[in-house]
């Protein structure tokens, strides 16, 4: 490949995006020659606004652009019950449905012994520090049905029912091995719905 070096640089940063191989990185890459100025320059403030104006909610630690996030200074969401996810795009999920009006919290990935994750390594101590400073009653734990999520919700269990708060883990019916935020919302409802005591 002897491409010029600006063009090669674009195919370049492509490849570093997920699933992205070398020979769509070059398709993309000739697409954004082909476009519109203006339209290259709005893609390109868009993805230095997200990584520079995005953090972490010092609450939920869901990604949001003001702190705390919209979900947080919520009033009218009910503060005793805090559903627990893996990724952002779960919470995203868990609000399509529409059925769920309470806390979230986002613990940025799951425990996986087998990756050297450990529950440190994840927002759980930001959880248990919610858990003694806000008065929680109900924790439902929406961890993704595969082997990680269950080995993280059986530990965030463990460490909390001896503090007296009442733990759920949302329903099966969610396909097994899967991805919360790839779960329809009626799925997703009937997993809420359905979500028993652990
Ligand atoms: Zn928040």
């Amino acid at each position: 490949m002897y491409y010029p070096e600006p063009i090669a640089k674009l195919i370049e940063g492509f490849t570093r995006l997920p699933g992205i191989g070398p020979k769509t990185a070059t398709r993309l890459a000739f697409h954004v020659l082909n476009m519109k100025e203006e339209d290259v320059v709005e893609i390109a403030k868009a993805l230095v606004n997200a990584k520079r104006k995005l953090l972490y909610c010092s609450h939920c630690q869901n990604i949001t652009d003001v702190d705390p996030c919209y979900i947080c200074s919520d009033k009218t969401r009910d503060k005793s019950c805090i559903c627990v996810v893996q990724d952002p795009k779960d919470l995203i999920a868990m609000e399509r449905t529409r059925e769920f009006h309470g806390q979230y919290h986002v613990l940025h990935g799951a425990i996986s012994p087998m990756d050297g994750i450990g529950p440190e390594d994840i927002r759980l101590p930001e959880l248990i520090k919610r858990l003694n400073d806000e008065q929680v009653t109900e924790i439902i734990l929406a961890t993704n049905p595969n082997i990680e999520g269950e080995a993280t919700a059986m530990y965030i269990s463990r460490l909390v029912k001896p503090i007296g708060i009442k733990v759920t883990r949302i329903a099966h019916g969610l396909p097994v091995g899967g991805d919360l935020e790839y779960a329809d919302e009626v799925t997703l409802t009937k997993a809420l719905e359905g979500r028993r005591e652990i």
